[in-house]
């Protein structure tokens, strides 16, 4: 009887000290429902790992990769994303970028790129060579100009590296197209047995162009926010990833993603995730396994 009152006490103790621990570690100011955790596959747990992050700018796009410590940003969603962004990446301790790159000059990409500019180290700064006469690219230039920086234009079939992740540029467009959607720069980036293929807004005539033999992903950003103009299904077929992200906004004018583009997807059993429907969306690599989660906040507005 006695050795039983002990394990009671104990007991009793232990599930004090737990209670404690538990209410010490609540995250303060952050609701439950502010937090919509989803983990595909197994976590990846090794140190040595790429982390690509598809954050929510709504009907817009806005890329971040990290490997190592080195960082690097495609596209920064519209105008009103710009201080929202650099709050983002503040908080994550950034301080400074390999790479960004601003696919192509329409403001859902390159909106927010002058307070990144203007707030962050930048050691290469690419776009594709082609100019518009928009508030929105003028205050790009004229954020480079004022920190004394120049703006790279990338050529294709070149690689460079993101700590140990390799980035091919695969295409970059000129002002010889009729559509500034196909002069999008398209990148592919390898961790070991792990790629992404980010095509930015260009169209089926681009992904016509593309060298078949470099197209095969694990991971497809799905071409112009689910636009019915890009992810033709001979290329999808090609690329033939497991997964596909879409960035795309809330009840869009555009109507995107398209139900054409949906079906193809669904139809080849490929895991959809949606910034409209689950927020920003966090893909991590150790080279071989991959784990996505989902974190759906207000920074949308
Ligand atoms: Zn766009």
């Amino acid at each position: 009887m006695k050795r039983n009152k002990k394990l009671l006490s104990s007991f009793v103790i232990l599930l004090i000290v737990g209670i404690f621990y538990l209410f010490q570690n609540y995250p303060e100011n952050k609701s439950l429902e502010n937090i919509n955790k989803r983990v595909e596959e197994a976590p990846v747990t090794a140190e040595e790992r790429l982390e690509v992050t598809f954050i929510d700018v709504g009907q817009a796009d806005s890329i971040l990769l990290e490997n190592e410590g080195h960082y690097m940003l495609i596209d920064a969603g519209n105008n009103e994303d710009g201080p929202k962004l650099v709050n983002y990446f503040k908080n994550q301790n950034i301080a400074q970028f390999d790479y960004v790159v601003g696919t192509h000059p329409h403001e859902d990409h390159i909106g927010g790129l002058d307070n990144i500019i203007k707030n962050f180290s930048i050691k290469t700064f690419y776009m594709p060579d082609v100019i518009t006469t928009t508030k929105t690219f003028e205050e790009v230039l004229d954020s480079l100009a004022e920190k004394e920086m120049t703006l790279s234009i990338p050529k294709a079939n070149t690689t460079f590296k993101l700590g140990d992740a390799t980035v091919k540029v695969l295409y970059v467009g000129t002002e010889k197209e009729n559509d500034l959607n196909d002069t999008s720069i398209v990148l592919k980036i390898t961790y070991q047995n792990i790629s992404f293929l980010l095509t930015g807004d260009a169209s089926t005539k681009v992904e016509q162009k593309l060298n078949p033999t470099n197209l095969e992903s694990t991971v497809l950003k799905v071409g112009h926010h689910g636009s019915s103009t890009a992810t033709n299904e001979k290329f999808l077929n090609t690329v033939n990833p497991k997964y596909a992200i879409i960035s795309v906004g809330e009840n869009n004018q555009y109507e995107h993603p398209h139900t054409t583009v949906l079906n193809t997807l669904a139809s080849h059993n490929i895991t959809t995730y949606r910034t409209d429907q689950d927020g920003t969306i966090k893909v991590i690599t150790d080279g071989t396994n991959i784990e996505i989660s989902t974190v759906k906040t207000d920074t949308n507005g």
